[in-house]
């Protein structure tokens, strides 16, 4: 079969303005970027505000392997099925982070015949989203260096009196805000700032400082959870980037720099129009990762596709614990609506890769043998499958399986895990089909989108598990317990004095986002399968106050990824005539 990059490459691609147009998109809304890209004006929203909703699907997994299970290909594949089958269909996905395209994972466009086209555009750069909301959170850090310099340099009455702002008092060892880059780049984990030569202090207050990836800003959250430009400065402004000597909060708006990151962040928060290899009008908005974000594309996205279409298709990061689990406790209480019907992807390799039967090293390739017919592995691993489906019948959404065919798949064992779902006896709307949207496109996904349009002929009765008025301990616990199924929750003492601080501070009331392993339901990812005695450890809580939750960090997840020995990078190459070589 041909590359990714080479079938994206032959597709006859519609020029954008006329895939806007054929979506509802008038000139007016449009911003066009060159000719097959525009930005979408959310003031497009205004003109549509009496027109009803269609249904939204939300796409989320099993516990994926980390090359991915397939929902960003099963998610477009799903849109250009129900394109196929007559239904006026959008899609709805993240900007692709650079960290996992150069990294381990390659790109996040789909892939086969179910891309969105141009697929090297919007693994690179795209419309400079990524770019915007890391200048932004940079402009931050900058201001909080530049004030603790000038101020501590002064002193703090001096500095008053000489500014006629406001001394900040900014304790050094309490800045909460770091830096961020959209790159896998382990050695910034933890950096020194303001080194200076004995005696000077030219280059500012030296400290300890760190980068995160760009996906895991507080402000890419904000991008894909704002409701509009007002909302989105607002939210800005109740950033919490560092505390006062006296222990109080210090924001974006205490250091008068969040009106320059909305400034910045201006074109951002427009989401950016593409189309699949087959024509169907797709919104690519915001990029937060689901173990260390919220990990969903964002609300205006979702609100103009629920608009303009009958169905939108959108995708919740990594298995149903995690992108799924946001989407319905965090992006669905914002946004005032949840998914009307949820596609579970699995895989024969996934299932088995659950199965615990196979050594599976973090940074290798999968071994061979996984794409081997293996009965055993199959009904080992699946437990994790019957897990997910359930999880995601707790909120209320009927569930439909979507099996993901790779190549070396055998019409057997598809069968055989079509059977083994069928024979099940699960408590809600369960029903399941084979895709082989990958190697035949929008005809290979046509049993998958009727089996989506049966399923929202269902009343949903979407809800999510936990209401925002609960304490956080108990939002924490709900999460944990029914969330994930532990069998508990334990703090740090260091967790148990955050606690106590933000409910002090008056923040019983924000949602909670877990940073934890994709690669178990639990915070262990030697787990496989679907446990359930364990106990969730609680490292750190982190405010995110302007993306309205309080971010848990749980076991050791990293918040700034590292390279493995042979990254994806390696295959990357361009010729002399600027046509890429080895993206995928
Ligand atoms: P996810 O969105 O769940 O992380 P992706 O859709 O990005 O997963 O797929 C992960 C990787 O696997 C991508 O490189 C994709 O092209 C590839 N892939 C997904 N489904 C198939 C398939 N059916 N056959 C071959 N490759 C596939
Ligand atoms: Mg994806």
């Amino acid at each position: 079969m041909k590359s990714d990059i080479q079938i994206c490459r032959e597709a006859a691609l519609t020029p954008i303005d006329q895939i806007a147009l054929n979506a509802g998109i008038e000139p007016q809304d449009l911003t066009p970027q060159g000719t097959l890209k525009a930005k979408v004006k959310p003031s497009i929203l205004n003109r549509l505000a009496d027109t009803p909703d269609g249904k939204q699907i939300l796409v989320t997994a099993i516990t994926p392997t980390p090359l991915g299970e397939g929902k960003t290909v099963t998610s477009i594949g799903l849109a250009q099925g129900l394109a196929k089958i007559g239904e006026n269909v959008m899609a709805c996905i993240r900007q692709p982070s650079m960290g996992p395209v150069f990294g381990v994972k390659g790109g996040a466009a789909g892939g086969g015949y179910s891309q969105v086209a141009p697929m090297e555009k919007l693994n690179l750069h795209l419309t400079g989203d990524i770019h915007a909301v890391t200048a932004a959170h940079n402009l931050a850090s900058a201001a909080i260096d530049a004030r603790i310099y000038h101020e501590e340099r002064h002193g703090y009455d001096a500095f008053a009196e000489k500014t006629g702002l406001p001394a900040l008092r900014i304790d050094r060892e309490r800045i909460v805000w770091k830096r961020v880059m959209d790159h896998n780049d382990r050695a910034l984990r933890m950096i020194t700032v303001g080194k200076n030569e004995e005696g000077k202090t030219i280059n500012g207050i030296e400290r300890e400082d760190g980068f995160d990836i760009s996906a895991a800003s507080e402000l890419m959250a904000i991008l894909a959870l704002s409701t509009d430009l007002a909302d989105m400065r607002q939210r800005i402004g109740r950033i919490v980037v560092a505390y006062n000597h006296n222990g109080q909060p210090v924001t974006a708006e205490d250091l008068q720099v969040a009106g320059a990151m909305a400034v910045t962040m201006v074109e951002a928060i427009e989401p950016t129009l593409m189309q699949t290899l087959e024509g169907v009008p797709t919104l690519i908005h915001a990029g937060p990762f689901a173990n260390i974000a919220h990990g969903n594309s964002s609300i205006i996205a979702d609100r103009i596709a629920l608009k303009l279409s009958d169905y939108t298709v959108t995708e919740g990061g990594f298995g149903s614990d995690m992108g799924f689990e946001k989407a319905c406790n965090i992006k669905a209480q914002q946004a005032g609506r949840g998914a009307d019907c949820a596609v579970v992807v699995a895989t024969l390799r996934g299932v088995k890769a659950n199965s615990g039967l196979y050594d599976l090293r973090p940074g290798q390739a999968l071994p061979e043998a996984i794409f081997e017919p293996d009965e055993k592995a199959l009904i080992a691993g699946f437990d994790n499958l019957k897990w997910h489906i359930n999880n995601a019948a707790k909120y209320g959404v009927p569930v439909v399986v979507a099996i993901n065919r790779f190549p070396q798949d055998s019409d057997a064992e598809l069968e055989q895990l079509k059977t083994m779902i069928s024979n099940e006896q699960f408590a809600t709307y369960v029903d399941v089909a084979l895709s082989e949207a990958f190697g035949k496109g929008g005809e290979g996904a046509v049993e998958l989108a009727n089996a989506v349009v049966k399923a929202c002929q269902t009343p949903a009765n979407f809800k999510p598990l936990y209401d925002l008025s609960q304490p956080l301990e108990e939002k924490l616990m709900t999460v944990a317990e029914v969330g994930y199924g532990c069998r508990g929750v334990e703090l740090s003492e260091l967790a148990k004095q955050q606690l106590a601080e933000l409910k002090a501070q008056g923040h019983d009331n924000l949602a909670v986002c877990m940073a934890k392993t994709p690669l178990s339901i639990s915070h262990d990812p030697s787990l496989k399968g679907a446990p359930s005695d364990f106990i969730v450890p609680i490292r750190e809580l982190k405010l995110c106050a302007g993306a309205g939750f309080v971010y848990a960090l749980c076991g050791n997840v990293m918040t700034m990824p590292g390279l493995p020995e042979k990254p994806a990078f390696m295959g990357l190459d361009i010729d002399a005539d600027g046509n890429i070589i080895g993206l995928s």
